[in-house]
């Protein structure tokens, strides 16, 4: 786990810069078309270019490349990018530990809002790599008396073939692209993936529909308030990251789009804000008018502080 892993970025291969690229116009949480540019570079050091939304705050990527791009990238650079910037081989095998003390983390604040009424338990794991949360939840959830079927949607086919061995349902693909409103579930993991999405309000509008009336939704966001706090602005983008929430962007979006928040944490390691969410009646997202003005003044200081 702590072998020195030395390459440089030209040993991975990925061109960044002729991958085909697309505008995004609009946010995809507020739906504000007013956004400022507030980088150019990525922390790999990649000419990524991404946005303040001046509504809600909201942080993307745009150009950003395309789903297309996403699915190749995932598949054969993401992970040696990231063993790159953390100098540190990261793959399957390594991630394993860290997800599992992540999941048992997890399901012992989750469990005691479960209140099933039924025997059989429906568990979906959107982005769920290996499977390792999944399974914490489906072994615990066993050891209760329930018997649990469990499905993982990954991008990664290296990844659910070691879910698969686990005995898991496995989807290969984007949700984005998954029709999940199409099946029924008691509980929906969305866990550190919701920046990687592409389709934000989609992808939520989509779980939602996928929910029973006491099912139960998991989601927590990288706190980018707090990464750029630590790490400054640069170090705070990624480009696997489209997307990057703070509390209070995540929150109004997910009351906007028919959810009401059951509970919330701040997971141990920091930086994940989690947030356990029931259907709810749709109602107008309150976004705080300040918000995108406070974190822009943020900004600011941070890059003064750099430069
Ligand atoms: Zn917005």
């Amino acid at each position: 786990m702590s072998q020195d892993f030395n390459i440089t970025l030209g040993d991975i291969g990925f061109d960044y810069t002729s991958q085909v690229k697309e505008h995004v116009s609009r946010c995809n949480v507020c739906g504000s078309s007013r956004s400022i540019v507030i980088s150019r570079k990525d922390r790999y050091g990649l000419d990524v270019s991404a946005c303040l939304c001046l509504g809600c705050g909201l942080v993307y990527l745009s150009p950003r490349m395309t789903v297309e791009g996403y699915r190749v990238f995932y598949q054969k650079y993401y992970r040696p990018l990231v063993s790159y910037y953390l100098k540190q081989k990261i793959d399957t095998a390594t991630i394993i530990a860290g997800q599992r003390q992540y999941a048992r983390e997890l399901f012992g604040w989750i469990e005691r809002y479960l209140s099933p009424s039924k025997d059989v338990l429906e568990i979906l794991d959107v982005g769920g790599s290996t499977g390792v949360v999944t399974k914490v939840f489906k072994e615990n959830l066993e050891a209760l008396g329930f018997s649990v079927k469990a499905t993982v949607i990954d991008p990664s086919p290296e990844e659910l073939a070691v879910a698969k061995m686990s005995g898991l349902e496995t989807i290969e693909g984007l949700v984005e692209e998954k029709n999940i409103h199409k099946r029924r579930w008691d509980i929906v993991l969305l866990c550190q993936t919701i920046d990687h999405l592409m389709d934000v309000a989609k992808t939520i509008i989509a779980i939602r529909s996928s929910l029973r009336e006491r099912s139960l939704f998991f989601v927590d966001i990288v706190d980018w308030e707090y990464v750029v706090r630590r790490k400054g602005v640069q170090d705070s983008l990624k480009i696997d990251h489209p997307f990057n929430f703070t509390r209070q962007t995540a929150i109004p979006f997910l009351e906007g789009k028919g959810f009401r928040i059951v509970s919330e944490s701040v997971l141990s390691d920091g930086h994940l804000i989690g947030l356990l969410c029931a259907k709810a009646e749709e109602r107008p997202s309150s976004f705080s008018p300040g918000h995108a003005e406070f974190l822009l003044s943020l900004i600011r200081e941070k890059q003064a502080l750099s430069q």
